[in-house]
């Protein structure tokens, strides 16, 4: 689904099964954003060519974090060229706790390489300049994406509409997750591009969403 130019929104809407949201950025260097669960690619990728994409042609695949709904499929773009980034600590905690984390869902951890890692600050891709925001709480190494030309922000599973991501996982952090969501709260936002539920739109709305999650859901972190 195209949100603007160079901005697609694949959201994920089953009631029975979990898997991520993904999000492509166009320009010269596609970007895939949170690729989710393996064996739901094929139908991500008829998403995407049915909106004109090649996702052959992705050249970087960028992981908010490393859980298995975010993280598991990107060896199919990584087997097919595209390059892997995800934040530094995302990497140590994958490596530390991830095969057991894998295993608490029936799952293998992948093999993985990042190829590069996200650091707080700009992330340039051609002629888009994005934002990279070290967003912990949820997972010791989540990262937010801010896109200030189109004033879009992927969270990962650091704010949803109306929620915020888990806290029980092995590696979360209530008070760091608080921490995060007061960080993004202060950017200028149109497109609030949460890892699951729905997208927001509207700045006003942005705004209200952070508001109600202060005021309802921050006692409990
Ligand atoms: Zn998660």
């Amino acid at each position: 689904m195209k949100l603007d130019n160079d901005l697609y929104c694949y959201p994920w809407t089953s009631m029975v099964e979990n898997n991520c949201n993904s999000y492509y950025l166009g320009g010269k260097t596609p970007t895939l954003i949170d690729a989710g669960h393996k064996h739901r690619v094929s139908n991500l990728s008829s998403l995407m060519e049915s909106d004109g994409i090649d996702p052959k042609g992705i050249k970087l695949v960028i992981s908010t974090h490393a859980h298995p709904d975010h993280f598991e499929g990107n060896q199919i773009f990584t087997n097919n060229g595209a390059m892997m980034a995800i934040h530094k600590e995302e990497d140590r905690f994958l490596r530390e706790v991830g095969g057991r984390f894998y295993r608490m869902f029936g799952m293998e951890m992948p093999d993985f390489k990042a190829d590069f890692y996200l650091t707080e600050g700009s992330l340039v891709l051609g002629k888009n300049e994005l934002q990279i925001y070290h967003t912990p709480g949820h997972s010791p190494g989540s990262i937010s994406v801010y896109w200030h030309e189109k004033k879009a922000l992927i969270t990962g599973d650091v704010v949803f509409n109306q929620g915020v991501g888990r806290t029980d996982f092995p590696g979360c952090d209530g008070r760091l997750l608080k921490e995060s969501i007061e960080k993004l709260s202060r950017l200028d936002v149109e497109y609030l591009l949460p890892g699951h539920g729905d997208i927001i739109v509207g700045k006003n709305e942005v705004i209200q969403n952070f508001d109600f999650i202060k005021k309802a859901i921050f006692a409990y972190l």
